[in-house]
């Protein structure tokens, strides 16, 4: 029996992950996160000084795996548990700077593609309706304005107590995009049959009643 692949694309802080959360464990499937492996083969790069060019060869003795414990996702680096680690500003950006990296796309994508054939999956990404999961039984390309992501961005950090300036959280996301969408491999940008949800005026629950609409109409 295949599985059911849902694919949702968009840009950092769309409130991709959020609003997949919410509707995988109402439809229990598996809610992959695919921005975290990415950071954990950042996080790998950094950590280990490895420059760009032996970025191919190094990556044949990483070892970064996803691991779902009662259905949440964790990432490992070997036998480390760096699910916590791949969250600062630092890793969002080496991330973004090494995700154009071809090397480091091939070496994921064979895991992406394992998890969607085994599972029923929600998957969040960048490429996953163009690249990883161009047959998705239903893509979704969710964006908001860079104004709105930072905004929101602004305020789950001022609720923690440890918040930049807006103008600073409202740079990084311009550039994340800018590099995301203007990559030569797997640039993000909305799959021809992806339906676009933009999120700018809506609040949580309107985006997750729309794109659950979406979804059972489609399967
Ligand atoms: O989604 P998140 O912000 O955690 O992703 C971190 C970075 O990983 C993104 O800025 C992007 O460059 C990269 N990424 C990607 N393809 C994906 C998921 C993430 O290139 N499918």
């Amino acid at each position: 029996m295949s599985t059911i692949n849902i694919a949702i694309d968009g840009p950092a802080g769309a409130g991709k992950s959020t609003i997949a959360k919410t509707v995988s464990a109402e439809m229990g499937y598996i809610y992959v996160d695919t921005g975290a492996l990415y950071r954990a083969v950042a996080l790998y790069i950094t950590e280990n000084n490895i420059p760009d060019s032996d970025i191919g060869e190094s990556l044949r003795h990483a070892d970064i795996s996803l691991k779902f414990i009662d259905g949440v996702q964790r990432v490992y680096s070997g036998d480390r548990d760096v699910s916590e680690l791949i969250r600062t500003p630092e890793i969002s950006m080496a991330a973004s700077r090494t995700s154009a990296i071809p090397a480091v796309r091939e070496y994921l994508f064979g895991l992406q593609q394992k998890i969607a054939r085994e599972n029923n999956v929600i998957m969040d990404g960048r490429d996953i309706g163009t690249v990883v999961l161009p047959n998705a039984d239903v893509k979704i390309y969710l964006t908001a304005s860079p104004e709105e992501r930072a905004d929101r961005r602004y305020r789950e950090l001022a609720e923690k107590g440890d918040c930049p300036p807006y103008e600073d959280i409202l740079k990084d996301i311009i550039q994340r995009d800018y590099q995301d969408m203007h990559r030569e491999t797997a640039p993000l940008k909305q799959a021809e049959d992806a339906v676009l949800v933009d999120s700018t005026n809506l609040t949580l629950e309107q985006v997750v009643k729309k794109i659950t609409e979406i979804i059972r109409e489609k399967i």
